[in-house]
Formats: C-alpha cells, structure tokens, sequence
C-alpha cells in the first residue's frame, strides 16, 4: 500500500451521512439496492465506452454484479467488472456530493425521523446509503483504462473522513465490503441477501451471482461426500424489464424497476409501458411519481428520461424526449432509431427525437389522462404537479386542449382551498345562458375567496374559478378559452354577464348610472391623475367600490412577478 493519506469528507457529505444513519433505520435495506443499482451503472457506462473501444473489456466482456458475505466476519461484498474509478474518481465521487441544491436540500431538513427519511429518500440515498448497516466500508477499484498499478482502495468509518490508497488491482471494477454493525448482522446471510435482490433488483439486466455450493449425487440420489464444488448462481431475472412483454411483467415488478430509475423509494403513482414499430421504433416505460424530487423547481435539476438505443444504456436524464411542464415524469426511452454515438447535442438536433418527443408526450398526456379517473390517485398527483402542468398550455400550444382538460382548480363551487374543479366540470355546472367561465386571481386563496369582485357572482349563483398559485396569470394568459367558451378574468375590464342578465336589469344599471353622473365626476376629480376612469358598477352588491383593470392590463400577479424580476 503506498501513497495513503487522510481527507475530510465535504460539510454537505458528514450532515447527509448524520442524517441518514438517524433517519433511514427502518428502511436500511435499501443500502443493497444501491450498491447494486451503482454498480449496474458501472456496467452500462463501460459497455457505453466499449463501443469504440473494444480493450477496455481486457478480455472479460461478461458483465456481472456478484454479491458475497462472511457470516463471521459478519462481512457483505459487491463486487461488479464495471468501469471502475481513479484515484480523482473516487476522492470526487465517494468524498462530496456533486448534485446542485444540496446545500439546500440539508437545510430543509428537521431532525423529525419519519419527515427527514421522506426528504432524504427524494433526494436519494446512494453510495452513503452503505452506512446506514455498515460502521467501516473499503471500495477496492480500478478504472477500465488504467494498468494494473492503478488500483485505489478507499476506507471509511463514516465519520468525517476517510482513507485513500494506491494499490495494485489484477481485475478491473469495483468491490464494495460493508463491515456490518453489531445489529445489521442478520445481512450476512444468504436467504436473506437472495431475497433483497430479488426484491429489489429483479430486473437489473446485469446479472447478479451469488456462491454456491454444488455436491454431486450418486446413483441413489445421495450426496458424494468430498464432491462440494463452489459455483456461481445468478439470482436475479437478468433481463431488462421494457423489453419483456408487458402481460408477463407483475406490478410489483414495475414498481421495483420505477425505485431503480427513479431513486426514489415510494411506489410511483401510474406508469404506461409502450412498444411502437413502424416508422419509428422504439419501447418507452413511463411513470409518475407519487411525490416530487427535491430539485423539482432547480433551473439545472435532474430530468428525462434513461436513453438507451438497442439496450444499451446511452445516458440519464436525457431531457430531449419530454417538454419542461412534464419534467416530474421518470422512465426509460429504448430506440432502434438513434445511433450508439448519439451525444446531447445531438439529440438537439435530430428530427427523430423531435417525433418521439411529440408522440411521447402524448402518451405523458393521456397517462394522466387515465390517472384522472381516479379521483384520489389524480388529487395526490395534482397536489404534487399542478404548478408543473400549469405551464403546458404556455410552452404547448399543439397539446393545449388536452393539458387543458387535466387542470384542476379551487372555485366557488366549493368555495375549498383544495385545486379540485375541471374545467368540464365547470361547463357541466354553468347556469342557463351563461357563454363564459369566470376565474379570478389574487395572491393568496382567501383573497380571492372574498374579493368584492364576486359579489354579483354569488348573488347570481354564478361559479367562479378561484386562482392564487403564483403562475396562474401565465397560465390564463395562455388559457383564453375551453370547450370553446372564453375564459374572462372578473376583475378586468367591463363586466358583460350576456344573457344571464335580462333587459329590464340592464335598464335599471343604465339608469342608475346616468343618476350617479355627478358622483362620478366628484369622485373622478379627487383621485386625479391616480386612475384612468370611473365607471358606476353592477359588480357590487355590498361593497361601495372597487379597483378594476382594463381589460388587456396586466394582471396585479405579473405585475408583481415583472418587478421583482427588476423590469
Ligand atoms: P448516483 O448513483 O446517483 O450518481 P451514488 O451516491 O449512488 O450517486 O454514487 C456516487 C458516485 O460514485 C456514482 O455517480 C459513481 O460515479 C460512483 N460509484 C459508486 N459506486 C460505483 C461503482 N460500483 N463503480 C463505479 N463507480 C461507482
Ligand atoms: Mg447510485
């Protein structure tokens, strides 16, 4: 062993490990999951290179995860002939957290187990996971392009800093081996560790092996003493789960591959599994996640989908195949379509993913569309995603209908805070003549709620749409009608309520306003320049006035948004 020396981990990397060991007790099993899902990502990026440069395999092309324990030594080993680290490699990846927002991600977290485990499983648990069973871990590595001499061994207690060494390393890869705490022991064992791959790796296309011991028979079906030959058994399915069928795949099985790429640890809401032929070819598994990621609202946040072209892993988060407003949806793309060379760039400008990405939101669209069926199951996901979905119609103008259809809004109808009202509802429920649908926008629910604007609404028995999300003015600017009915904004401009007012009602405001004339005038005179006119209303039943905005004004929210913004 040469060249060892002790460095620190990042702030961020010491408050995650604090956190996680406290929080995550009750689901420490998920630390297998991620040193396998690691390490099936370390297969698929030296499959990836390997491409264009065969010798990177040095002979052995059989990617495989093998999993091992030491019941004494109360020992468990991932080992994987992936792409392995460097020296840099590991001090940057097993030392800091490379992920933006993670300062702040830490600071919205409470001590409150149960509240922080959520948070922690939405940020994504990863590599550190391993301490949350382990009190020692060693990473034993070596990168796929690098000699023999280059190996590192990396060790660490956890707690604040860690070990790192040159050494030699025959294999390429890398070999992970937990030192389980006094009362993690019950995961050196082989039926247990079996059933956690299973569990939660079933699908992984890598195989996992695990030892085991092979006696040979006799003649009468007994066990040749001496004959133990120890052999591998791969234990998971090995296959990759959009590729099978979709009647031969169970839900559990989607939900567990939706935990792979997703990283999160709760069961995504819907998911849509598609094979296309024709023209374009390619398979897509789509799901919704039942809560958001941290990095949700972060300008560089992770999104897209997992790429692939004919099963071999091209890249995360490729954000080409999907619009922003549909950011939250995870899953894979597998495309006969693309080259293996394809980069971001030029994704960018292939006409190709031009196509998938319009058929793709399609099936985005109309899997939210079938979510909507079920009226539990669509609130969580609007709770979660409404504000995201708002700004669809904005970046959208082809799917506008239909993201139209999928809105969800608080109104007088139930005069509830709760964004539960469609738009179809709406029309169902409009009065007799009534050609419009009313919303109004106001900075916080209740203001909206007991805006004098609604006055005559109530009084008429006329539903509202009541909007407060700080978006809603940009959505409605891009939101001018619905099932062919226009959409007006009550507090801007004249108020025309059509044929829901009849003639003799018009009559009575005509005149009542010819013998307010003189009012107005005094009234105009002592606001001065400060307003643009006075006008006598018929939009108040109990309130004496009001501020109105002419009708292509912009709306007090954008206004607010526009100075904020400095302009
Ligand atoms: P993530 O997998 O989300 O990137 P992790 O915390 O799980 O985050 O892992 C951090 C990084 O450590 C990985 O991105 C990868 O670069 C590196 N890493 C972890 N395990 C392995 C492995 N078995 N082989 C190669 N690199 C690994
Ligand atoms: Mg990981």
């Amino acid at each position: 062993v040469t060249h060892e020396e002790t460095l620190g981990f990042q702030t961020e990397v010491k408050q995650l490990l604090n956190l996680m060991i406290h929080s995550l007790y009750s689901n420490r099993e998920i630390f297998l999951r991620e040193m396998i899902s690691n390490a099936a990502d370390a297969c698929d990026k030296l499959r990836y290179q390997a491409l264009d440069n065969d010798a990177l395999y040095e002979g052995d092309s059989e990617l495989r995860i093998e999993i091992e324990h030491d019941a004494k030594a109360g020992t468990v080993t991932v080992r994987d002939n992936g792409i392995g680290m460097s020296r840099e490699d590991v001090i940057q990846n097993l030392g800091t957290i490379a992920k933006s927002g993670t300062a702040d991600f830490l600071q919205q977290l409470s001590g409150e187990q149960q509240k922080d485990a959520r948070l922690i499983g939405q940020f994504g648990v990863g590599f550190y996971s391993g301490f949350i069973v382990a009190d020692e871990v060693t990473v034993r590595t070596r990168r796929a392009d690098l000699p023999k001499d280059a190996g590192v061994e990396w060790r660490s207690k956890g707690e604040g800093e860690f070990t790192i060494a040159d050494i030699d390393r025959e294999v390429r890869g890398t070999e992970i081996v937990l030192h389980l705490k006094e009362d993690a022991q019950e995961y050196a064992d082989d039926f247990r560790l079996k059933n956690l791959v299973r569990k939660y790796s079933d699908h992984i296309e890598v195989p996992v092996r695990m030892p085991k011991t092979e006696t040979a028979k006799d003649d009468e079906g007994n066990e040749i003493e001496g004959s133990e030959v120890e052999t591998w058994e791969t234990v998971n399915e090995a296959t990759a789960l959009w590729v099978r069928p979709k009647a031969e795949i169970s839900d559990d099985e989607y939900k567990a591959f939706y935990k792979h790429v997703s990283h999160d640890f709760s069961d995504p809401l819907t998911w849509s599994h598609n094979r296309v032929e024709g023209k374009l070819e390619y398979t897509s598994l789509l799901y919704v996640p039942g809560r958001a990621p941290f990095d949700l609202y972060e300008r560089d946040g992770a999104r897209g989908l997992k790429l692939y072209v004919q099963r071999v892993f091209i890249m995360d988060d490729a954000e080409q195949f999907l619009p922003l407003y549909l950011r939250f949806i995870k899953g894979v793309i597998d495309t006969k379509d693309l080259s293996l060379n394809v980069s971001r760039e030029l994704l960018q400008q292939d006409p190709q993913v031009d196509k998938m990405k319009a058929a793709l939101t399609k099936r985005g669209l109309d899997m939210l569309k079938k979510l909507a069926k079920d009226d539990e199951q669509y609130q969580t996901f609007w709770n979660t995603f409404g504000t995201v979905l708002k700004e669809g119609p904005a970046e959208d103008h082809a799917n506008r209908d239909k993201i139209a259809g999928l809105l969800r809004f608080a109104s007088t109808h139930t005069d509830s805070s709760t964004q539960d009202q469609s738009l179809a509802s709406y029309v169902e429920r409009m009065k007799e003549g009534q050609q419009k649908i009313y919303y109004i926008v106001a900075d916080s629910f209740n203001a909206a709620k007991h805006s004098p604007h609604l006055e005559i609404f109530r009084k008429k028995g006329i539903e509202v749409l009541l909007l407060s999300d700080r978006i809603d003015e940009w959505l409605m600017s891009h939101l001018t009608e619905f099932d062919g009915k226009s959409m007006v904004d009550v507090a801007k401009g004249d108020l025309d309520l059509g044929e829901i007012e009849d003639e003799e009602e018009k009559k009575a405001q005509e005149e009542t306003a010819k013998s307010k004339e003189d009012l107005v005038k005094r009234v105009k005179e002592a606001l001065g320049e400060e307003v643009q006119e006075v006008k006598v209303t018929h939009r108040l039943t109990d309130s004496p006035a009001c501020v109105v905005l002419p009708e292509h004004e912009m709306g007090f929210q954008m206004r607010r948004i526009m100075e904020a913004a400095g302009q």
